[in-house]
């Protein structure tokens, strides 16, 4: 039987890089709910659209976006286009990173993004990370996982991470943005960022990435198994 895994949790802890590895074990699809937030991010700052629910011209900006998916032919991972633009490493930016939060606090840019994602999931066979994914997107997830870190050990791993792109921040700024971005995240009205009550959890900051794919691959397992039988 196809199942579902929704893995949410703190900014920089590791979420897309265990989705990935879990997914590629498993060999479901991998959809990345945070790239979807970070490309309507974009879309919003490259055309000057406040970032007001009820602005008309953010009412219309986001019937103008298209998102899709397609597999990057170097890493064989589903990455995120904007209206058929690969925008994989724009996305990625300072800049993007230090407006996404407030985009995603739209209720609605929520609704449109969480619609698309269920459709993307509706077949199951799915690892899906973001923030709301195990209480709003697929509240009926097999497995639900919820990661979280200490704000310094996320801080360090995503400075590496941003060194490997071309991309130099201090670890200050980097933990301003982590802090800002958690903040925002956690305190909106709309799906806010929290742990599902049956999630089971991993601090990230106890493991190397290897080990957490294999703790949640291992718990994929043992579900797979139950629901076979
Ligand atoms: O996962 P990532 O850090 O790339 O996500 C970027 C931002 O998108 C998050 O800080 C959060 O504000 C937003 N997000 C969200 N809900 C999701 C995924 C991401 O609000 N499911």
């Amino acid at each position: 039987m196809p199942i579902t895994i929704a893995i949410d949790g703190h900014s920089g802890c590791g979420k897309s890089t265990t989705a990935k590895g879990v997914a590629q074990k498993l060999g479901f699809l991998y959809i990345d709910s945070g790239a979807m937030y970070r490309a309507v991010t974009l879309y919003f700052l490259r055309h000057h659209i406040p970032f007001e629910n009820d602005n008309p011209l953010l009412i219309n900006a986001l019937s103008e976006i298209h998102l899709d998916f397609e597999v990057c032919s170097t890493t064989g991972l589903p990455e995120v286009t904007l209206n058929g633009e690969k925008v994989e490493s724009e996305i990625r930016k300072p800049e993007i990173a230090a407006n996404v939060s407030p985009v995603a606090a739209l209720p609605i840019v929520r609704k449109a993004m969480v619609k698309q994602q269920q459709q993307i999931g509706k077949n199951g066979n799915i690892v899906m990370d973001g923030r709301d994914i195990g209480t709003v997107v697929f509240p009926t997830a097999e497995l639900k996982v919820f990661m979280t870190a200490s704000v310094e050990v996320r801080a360090e791993r995503r400075q590496k991470e941003l060194a490997t792109k071309g991309i130099s921040q201090t670890l200050s700024e980097i933990i301003d943005n982590l802090s800002t971005r958690d903040k925002i995240d956690s305190s909106r009205s709309e799906g806010p960022l929290k742990k599902a009550d049956e999630a089971r959890e991993i601090d990230t900051g106890l493991h190397s990435i290897e080990e957490q794919i294999e703790i949640v691959y291992q718990w994929a397992k043992e579900i797979m198994q139950v629901s076979v039988c």
